[in-house]
């Protein structure tokens, strides 16, 4: 029996990492999947590479009027979501002291009030017993150098898990964050480091997890899975850390 028989999902992010694997193993498990990104050629070759049950729709998460239009086309195709899993995040690197308001504006737009706004505008669409996952990070509790705008805005993401698991109490909504470790994926590439700072990057972090080396995106995705299946049922508010030991010890 499939995990997710018959249940409909949202990915925000949909089309690349961790959002991309995950909608892969949503589909694999039995769902109708429909993922979300800014660019549209990216969308559609996520939407081919996958083949059936999936449905691209471009919408930036931190734009109210593109969430809307997500909303209603999900309303219309599919009448109401049972997983959402927001997704959809940013990172740059920005050391105190040459922080601009520029780059604190972009990356709260995305990771917090885009994540804030995806959740709001779903709920008329979530039934009772929905599952809602959060894309938070190790960075929720671990300090990272040139890292602290990322870092507060996923320590705001661990806590809404924990304030929406009250607020949906009474519909049997659960609310849980996962918080991947150091996973390389396209979104590396944005980190504005070239090739070799990059893998030197990745090899100096593998030290430090426990498992020796660094985590795939299909391991992040097995998680999620977990997260919006009924094998989580008694699974609520919590942060789910899927970091090889990185942030445990
Ligand atoms: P990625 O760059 O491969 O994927 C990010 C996705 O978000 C892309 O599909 C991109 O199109 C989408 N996106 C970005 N801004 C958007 C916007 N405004 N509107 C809609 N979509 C937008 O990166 P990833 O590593 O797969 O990251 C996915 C999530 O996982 C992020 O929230 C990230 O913070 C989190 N995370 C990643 C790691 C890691 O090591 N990869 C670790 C911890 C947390």
């Amino acid at each position: 029996m499939n995990k997710l028989e018959g249940k409909v999902a949202l990915i925000t992010g949909g089309n690349s990492g961790i959002g991309l694997a995950t909608a892969k193993q949503f589909v694999a498990e039995g769902a109708y999947v429909f993922i979300t990104g800014r660019r549209q050629a990216e969308l559609d070759a996520a939407v081919d590479a996958i083949g059936e049950n999936i449905r691209g729709i471009q919408s930036d998460v931190s734009n109210l009027a593109d969430l809307d239009r997500l909303f209603a086309t999900i309303k219309q195709e599919q009448g109401h979501l049972d997983v959402v899993f927001a997704n959809a995040g940013v990172g740059e690197i920005a050391p105190l002291g040459s922080i601009t308001e520029e780059h604190f504006d972009k990356i709260f737009n995305i990771n917090v009030k885009g994540l804030l706004f995806t959740v709001q505008k779903a709920l008329p669409l979530l039934p009772e017993g929905a599952s809602i996952i959060l894309n938070a990070s190790i960075n929720s509790m671990k300090g990272v150098p040139a890292f602290s705008v990322y870092g507060a805005t996923k320590a705001a993401v661990r806590s809404f898990a924990r304030n929406w698991t009250l607020d949906l109490k009474e519909r049997q909504i659960r609310v849980n964050a996962i918080s991947p470790g150091v996973v390389p994926t396209p979104g590396y590439g944005l980190l504005g480091l070239n090739d070799q700072q990059l893998q030197e990057f990745v090899d100096s972090q593998a030290i430090n997890i426990p498992l020796g080396r660094v985590g795939t995106p299909d391991e992040i995705a097995k998680a999620v899975v977990f997260l919006a299946s009924d094998d989580s049922s008694f699974v609520n508010g919590i942060e789910l850390f899927v970091d090889g030991g990185m942030a445990q010890i």
